[in-house]
């Protein structure tokens, strides 16, 4: 049976990212979705209940950055032989994956955003040029090491019945940049986290304000949806730079995205184009944002989203 091996993150807390689900599913279309969770085996379950066929476990030294997941890769693919290995394309996952892909002189195609098999073997599926085309890429040998754009995929597979496999990790030894000290920070609000968010509601330029920003943030609280914002916004100080969704910013896939007062320009839209359901309000009806929006309204976001606001909130009760 063909393997695919997925690095699953695991969070602080010791359950799954939300990204879990989408990598297990898009492994699935290359072969038998086999899970590798570094740290808490408790996440083991959870990896089985999103349809990992075998889970392999291994022990974290939670002091140093990366290494540890990169030597437990590199023993999960000499005992496993897969033909994929997929990761996450976060921050964490996609510096692990780029090293596994480095010490074993592997193919990498980073932030993907589908994968399949075809008579000669992985296809990895980009979006190109701000998402106005998506391209295939496949390597001439392998396994393919690839990083999946989080919200990309979002088929789900059946669970599976638990099986978990401890992995013989022998460390390797290599020079690791460690923690030695941390502070933990207050969460600054109770939205979901914009990369990986199945919602994302932004404002542009249009929005005027700081204070005027409080309208988009309303919006996004009524739909659960995290809050992102053009480059013209965070530079104008309206949001923190966190929030910026484009070219230089977070790179986003979510099931909607409504923009609000963003023209669209192309680097802009190189950071949302493959978002499921695009909405804009804009009151330039040539603004570039409805070449690719699936439903626009031409208005002033003032008159439009309070609207919306109070609809969504008529149709909630
Ligand atoms: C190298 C490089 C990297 C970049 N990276 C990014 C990036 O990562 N992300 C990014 O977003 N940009 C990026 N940019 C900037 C990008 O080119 C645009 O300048 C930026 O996206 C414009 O932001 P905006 O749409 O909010 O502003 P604008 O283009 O000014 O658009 C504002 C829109 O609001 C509308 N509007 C105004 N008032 C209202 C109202 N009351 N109601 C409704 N609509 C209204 C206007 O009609 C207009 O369409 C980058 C640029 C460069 C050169």
């Amino acid at each position: 049976m063909v393997v695919a091996l997925v690095l699953l993150d695991v969070l602080p807390g010791g359950g799954l990212s939300a990204s879990a689900a989408g990598l297990l599913a898009a492994a699935e279309r290359v072969g038998e979705p086999v899970a590798l969770v570094v740290g808490p085996a408790d996440a083991a379950a959870e990896a089985a209940a999103l349809g990992a066929v075998r889970v392999l476990t291994a022990d974290a030294d939670s002091d140093a950055l990366t290494l540890p997941v990169v030597d437990a890769l590199a023993a999960a693919v000499a005992r496993e032989r897969p033909d994929l290995v997929l990761a996450a394309n976060s921050v964490e996952s996609r510096d692990a994956a780029a090293r596994l892909a480095a010490r074993l002189r592997l193919p990498l195609a980073a932030d993907i955003v589908g994968v399949a098999r075809d008579d000669l073997g992985v296809v990895a599926q980009h979006s190109a040029f701000g998402g106005a085309f998506t391209v295939e890429g496949a390597p001439t040998f392998g396994p393919l090491v690839a990083t999946l754009r989080p919200g990309a995929v979002t088929d789900r597979l059946d669970a599976q019945p638990l099986i978990v496999e401890r992995l013989e990790v022998v460390a390797s030894g290599i020079p690791s940049a460690r923690i030695e000290s941390f502070s933990e920070t207050a969460a600054p609000s109770s939205r979901p986290e914009l990369r990986g968010a199945r919602t994302v509601v932004a404002g542009g330029r249009g929005v005027g304000s700081r204070e005027d920003f409080a309208l988009v943030e309303q919006l996004a609280d009524v739909l659960g949806a995290a809050v992102g914002a053009s480059r013209a916004a965070v530079d104008a100080g309206y949001v923190p730079a966190a929030a910026q969704v484009g070219q230089t910013g977070v790179t986003v896939s979510p099931r909607l995205y409504i923009a609000l007062g963003i023209s669209g320009a192309i680097q802009h839209r190189a950071g949302m184009q493959t978002a499921t359901t695009i909405v804009a309000i804009d009151k330039d009806p040539e603004a570039p944002i409805f070449d690719i929006a699936d439903f626009g309204i031409v208005g002033d976001l003032f008159t439009v989203v309070p609207h919306l606001i109070r609809a969504l909130e008529a149709h909630k009760k």
